[in-house]
């Protein structure tokens, strides 16, 4: 098989890993339909952001789809009747290289399949780097998959070559994970090995290791039974114990040919409801306990979760703009971190009294309004949005479970 016939195969391959960005993530615009997991990207190519913002388009391939392991959900899985190949290291870096030079894109992200075994996999996928980092002096931007059950020296390797480093945990605990996989052990083969580029992750200081983008992971959402709060509970835990920069949520859509074919088809929305709260969690500075989760332990489909989190606690609002903290200005809806601050700073010359003065400042006055004084007085308009007019807040009346109750 040529090169280009196994890009084909192994690049439409890489598209059901979400663990690098589309530009469509989240968003719910990359189509929903049987056969597709979460967002993808044309086969061969994703985006993603880098810790400076910016954008770069990023070579999205898999070393080899002729895994050993066979995890229900996946259309690698061994016993699938599918199109098997690999490609060599040295080739692989051949081939990004003659696409970078070519401008088509600025960056790789590099998964694959286990062949033969574990380490023999991780060999190659380290090597390929190696070729790219030291032969053709490649210094741009490299997500790297570490593989289930890779030792500590290929990651201590991994780190000292890619900017960002992710390893797939696919449902929130052992439990669940059962329901996914019968041989990946989700303590020893997944977290351990977290831990291990958390660890790693510190010789940063002293310049020992690249890993500038830190670590990801990525959550098939739907697909072992799981709720939101499950999900939102692993990642908050994965913030403080392992340093997660982010997660990746896809909602799970079943393959023919695989256990999981007549399972359920998970709406595009919850993975985007998903997205919204986690970056709630790590943008906003919003608390797990915060998450509005209804009586199912899922956020509610209706309305997205800062309005719903806003409406839960009635006690907190209206917020005075000329007096309200950071923190507080960033719980009220409409308003996002840039227009938070533009007001913090405009406010030390200026008293704040119109609506149509926060508008200028970026924020969505539709949606803040109901939920602000402007120098004592509100400004609600006469008619209220129609999402908080319409929702049922009684769908909220759950207990918040405790993100530390998960078993991990
Ligand atoms: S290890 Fe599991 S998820 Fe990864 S390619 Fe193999 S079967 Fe698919």
């Amino acid at each position: 098989m040529d090169t280009l016939a196994k890009l084909a195969i192994l690049g439409e391959a890489a598209k059901y890993d979400v663990c690098a960005s589309s530009a469509t993530s989240g968003s719910g615009a990359g189509g929903a339909g049987r056969g597709r997991i979460g967002n993808l990207s044309p086969a061969g190519c994703c985006h993603s952001f880098l810790p400076d913002g910016r954008c770069i388009s990023l070579f999205k391939v898999l070393l080899t789809n002729e895994c050993v392991n066979d995890c229900f959900y996946c259309p690698n899985r061994s016993s699938r009747d599918v199109p098997r190949t690999s490609f060599q290291p040295e080739e692989l870096a051949g081939l990004f290289l003659e696409f970078y030079k070519r401008n088509y894109v600025e960056g790789l992200f590099l998964s694959s399949g286990v062949a033969k075994n574990t380490a023999a996999t991780m060999e190659d996928l380290l090597k390929t780097t190696e070729i790219l980092r030291e032969r053709y002096r490649f210094g741009g931007y490299i997500h790297l998959k570490i593989l289930p059950g890779s030792g500590e020296d290929y990651i201590q390797r991994a780190a000292e070559l890619a900017d960002r480093l992710s390893i797939n945990l696919e449902a929130p605990s052992a439990g669940r994970l059962k329901n996914l996989s019968r041989r990946k052990d989700f303590e020893k083969d997944l977290l351990e090995r977290m831990r291990w580029v958390s660890k790693v992750q510190a010789g940063r200081r002293e310049g020992k290791v690249r890993l500038s983008a830190g670590q990801t992971t990525q959550f098939i959402v739907g697909a072992a039974g799981e709720n939101d709060a499950e999900i939102l509970g692993a990642v908050s835990r994965l913030y403080r114990e392992v340093s997660l920069k982010r997660a990746y949520f896809s909602a799970f859509q079943p393959i023919a040919g695989t256990p999981l074919e007549n399972g359920p088809v998970v709406p595009i929305l919850r993975e985007h409801r998903l997205y919204q709260s986690e970056f709630l969690m790590r943008t906003y500075g919003f608390a797990y306990e915060e998450i509005p989760f209804g009586r199912d332990g899922n956020l509610p489909m209706e309305i997205d979760p800062k309005a719903a989190a806003a409406l839960r606690r009635p006690e907190a609002f209206p917020v005075e703009v000329n007096k309200a903290s950071l923190g507080q200005l960033l719980r009220v809806p409409g308003i996002g971190p840039l227009s938070a601050r533009r007001i913090l700073s405009l406010r030390r010359t200026y008293r704040i009294r119109d609506l149509e003065e926060l508008k200028n400042l970026g924020v969505v006055t539709g949606r803040a309004a109901p939920f602000l004084l402007l120098d004592g007085r509100s400004k609600k308009p006469e008619t209220a949005p129609k999402q908080l007019g319409l929702f049922d807040l009684s769908v909220l009346d759950g207990e918040v479970p405790a993100d530390g109750g998960l078993p991990w």
